[in-house]
């Protein structure tokens, strides 16, 4: 008998589905090894050597699996295609006493590793006629990964208990992460918001529909300013304009009264727009974000399942490269779907920048090009709707990639006037019309727009219908949402496709960030932590540090460096920093102020983070004992009541709900949040939910 060893329970019952007899597959629940909690479990004189410890979880599981591996003839251990699957391999080796050098028995048995990035029969047969040994250096770099964080954690965790506030903890990624956050809202802060105005014209032309232009220059002075400034991570740029006063702007108004408009100018090509690579697990969340409203880590937990029941690719990726079987399939499903007048002449292969080339896989994608009506629905109906949804997504974002350009046909129109003044006033107006929609078939990107514009032609006069100012205000940078700070730690090389989630989870559950109407925001605890670390540990949360060490991983996996060394060269200066980091002063947390009184006592609410999460408290405690939860408003009024604001509140699980502010008064509530004709439509979701092949 041979046994196989996989990580997953749904795993091992396709697997056991494809090997069939002479076959034995079992699942190790997860990782069976690990460092003890108890203590930090590395021995850092001797080159961090880490004291691994059987799982108290896992221990029925690791007997079955002794018993069960004594009894066979070979082992496989078919544990997932990235540098965790490879670490659990390898600790499978260890607790079975498969390692030849050490084993005790001196006869160990003989196990093979086999890895495959589908669930798929042809896949797993494939990998089987191709069995190879466990890569230790992709365990080493799983391992380095893990003791350095561990580090980290166990250093810091203790130090911001001594020097701000019990219970906190600290992490390598994620404090950078929280820093991202922490000085996103200074530089919102620091803004200084400037009013300017922009004009808007109306015209009617003398065939056609009335269309809007934007005044553009005036005397060859573009009316608007681009401002770059310099923030944390990025480059960040604004407009602003010239005119910035009402007097001003009502002066360029009369200035144009009765003045002739011409057409000077009208430009037309065509416009190409050319398909998104397929997913990697970063693009991904985002657009599951985006889109489908899920949180990373409900992302991944989504496609984890598709994977594990052989629908996508492995959903761990940094890669966009495509399988040439999985081209040709999806050039097959292109031509009967859509016809040969969608398909390029070849198929298109995407380059994936990335360092870890031979770690790389595959991008995220269907493992079966047949209908995709029916395949989602038969995920809807075994799996889940949630699943269902999400490979909907990855299938049209995978097909997509193999189809030609949208083209569109542009239209520029440039119109001129002259005012009283005498001085020179250009409109301009652009319009955009599909004339091929090519990918757009099946992928809709967010923010497509098509504008119509009347037919034109130079020199012809037009009718200006209205002519108006509108008063607008420099726009700060936005806070982050999961989507976008995703972007931007991958853009700076912080985390990877096995991070992202968690990390953002993490600083969500230690109330370092809370999402508000989708927006991360710093708590007072998050940046009484952030400051602390920058001013006591500066270079360990900065990007070049976080992002060095990234790339010090991979080059662990590709052997290029050997991991004691590379975590040497970060312990020395950590543990300078740390010595000289006890020797300081507590750090006070801000007081959050709610704004209100209490209405109890009259002394001012405040916000305080207890174990459950935060809440509203009277600052005369512990003399005065009012508490209530914090109201969270979304904008909308409740659709019962009419009066009460929908508030988000939590079950006593976390889980959150929309509720009615009026409560117990108005017992109004839903899991959904309620759709509104008045309430604002997020600009990213205006699209979510339309079926784009449907038109
Ligand atoms: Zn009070
Ligand atoms: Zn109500």
């Amino acid at each position: 008998m041979n046994l196989v060893i996989v990580e997953s329970p749904t795993k091992a019952k396709m697997l056991d589905k494809f090997l069939g007899k002479g076959y034995k597959v079992l699942s190790s629940k997860g990782h069976v090894r690990d460092l003890p909690k108890s203590k930090i479990s590395i021995d850092i004189e001797h080159d961090f050597t880490p004291v691994y410890e059987e799982m108290e979880k896992a221990k029925e599981t690791i007997a079955i699996l002794r018993k069960q591996a004594k009894e066979a003839d070979s082992l496989f251990l078919a544990t997932d295609p990235d540098r965790e699957g490879e670490a659990i391999a390898w600790h499978l080796v260890q607790i079975l006493d498969l390692d030849k050098a050490k084993s005790v028995k001196r006869k160990a048995k003989n196990y093979k590793r086999v890895s495959f990035h589908e669930i798929t029969k042809e896949a797993v047969e494939e990998a089987f006629k191709n069995p190879r040994e466990v890569d230790l250096l992709l365990v080493d770099a799983q391992q380095a990964r893990r003791i350095l964080d561990r580090l980290v954690g166990y250093k810091l965790s203790p130090l911001l208990w001594k020097k701000i506030r019990r219970g906190l903890s600290a992490g390598r990624v994620q404090s950078v992460t929280v820093r991202f956050i922490v000085e996103r809202e200074r530089e919102i802060e620091k803004f200084g918001k400037e009013i300017y105005f922009a004009f808007k014209a109306t015209f009617s032309p003398k065939k056609g529909d009335n269309f809007d232009s934007y005044l553009e220059k005036v005397d060859d002075k573009n009316l608007e300013i681009k401002n770059t400034i310099q923030l944390f991570s990025d480059k960040y740029q604004y407009t602003s304009g010239f005119i910035k006063t009402a007097d001003e702007a009502n002066a360029l108004l009369s200035d144009l009264t009765g003045a002739k408009y011409v057409v000077s100018l009208v430009k037309k090509d065509e416009q190409k727009r050319y398909p998104y690579p397929p997913f990697t697990t970063s693009s991904l969340q985002q657009e599951a974000s985006l889109r489908l409203s899920l949180s990373p880590k409900n992302a991944m937990r989504l496609a984890q399942k598709l994977y594990e029941n052989g629908f996508i690719t492995y959903m761990r990726t940094d890669s966009i490269n495509l399988a040439p079987q999985a081209v040709d399939k999806m050039r097959n499903f292109i031509v009967n779907k859509f016809g040969k007048s969608y398909l390029p002449d070849q198929g298109i292969f995407y380059k994936t920048k990335s360092k870890n080339a031979q770690e790389a896989h595959e991008a995220i994608r269907p493992t079966d090009f047949s209908a995709l009506e029916d395949q989602v629905s038969r995920i809807k109906n075994d799996l889940g709707p949630g699943e269902g949804r999400l490979f909907d997504l990855i299938f049209r974002r995978a097909v997509s990639s193999q189809m030609l350009p949208a083209i569109y046909n542009r239209t520029d129109v440039e119109i001129n006037a002259t005012g009283k003044s005498g001085k020179n006033y250009l409109f301009k107006a652009s319009g955009r019309k599909l004339k091929f929609d090519g990918f757009l078939k099946i992928y809709r990107p967010n923010g497509d727009t098509e504008v119509e514009l009347p037919e034109l032609s130079e020199g012809e006069q037009l009718n200006c219908v209205s002519l108006i100012s509108e008063e607008k205000q420099t726009t700060p940078p936005p806070r982050y949402n999961e989507a976008s700070l995703i972007k931007e730690l991958e853009k700076n090389g912080i985390g990877r496709p096995s991070t992202y989630a968690p990390i953002l989870t993490t600083i969500q559950d230690r109330f370092y960030a809370e999402k508000k109407e989708g927006r991360l925001y710093p708590t007072a605890v998050g940046i009484a932590v952030n400051d602390f670390l920058v001013g006591k540990f500066e270079e360990v949360v900065g990007i070049p540090f976080t992002a060095a060490m990234e790339s010090d991983l991979d080059d662990i996996a590709s052997g290029e460096k050997k991991w004691v060394p590379v975590l040497r060269e970060f312990y020395k200066p950590f543990e300078k920093d740390l010595v000289k980091a006890e020797k300081s002063d507590r750090v006070p947390v801000a007081v959050e102020k709610t704004g209100e009184k209490c209405p109890k006592c009259g002394a001012d609410l405040i916000i305080r983070t207890g174990r459950f999460g935060r809440f509203i408290s009277c600052s005369a405690f512990p003399d005065c004992d009012y508490k209530a939860s914090i109201k969270e408003t979304i904008g909308m009024k409740c659709p019962d009541c009419k009066t009460g604001d929908i508030v988000i509140k939590r079950t006593k699980r976390r889980r959150a709900f929309y509720g009615c502010s009026r409560y117990p008064d108005c017992k109004w509530a839903s899991w959904k949040k309620p759709k509104s004709d008045e309430a604002e439509k997020p600009e990213d979701q205006a699209s979510a939910g339309t079926d784009p092949a449907e038109g």
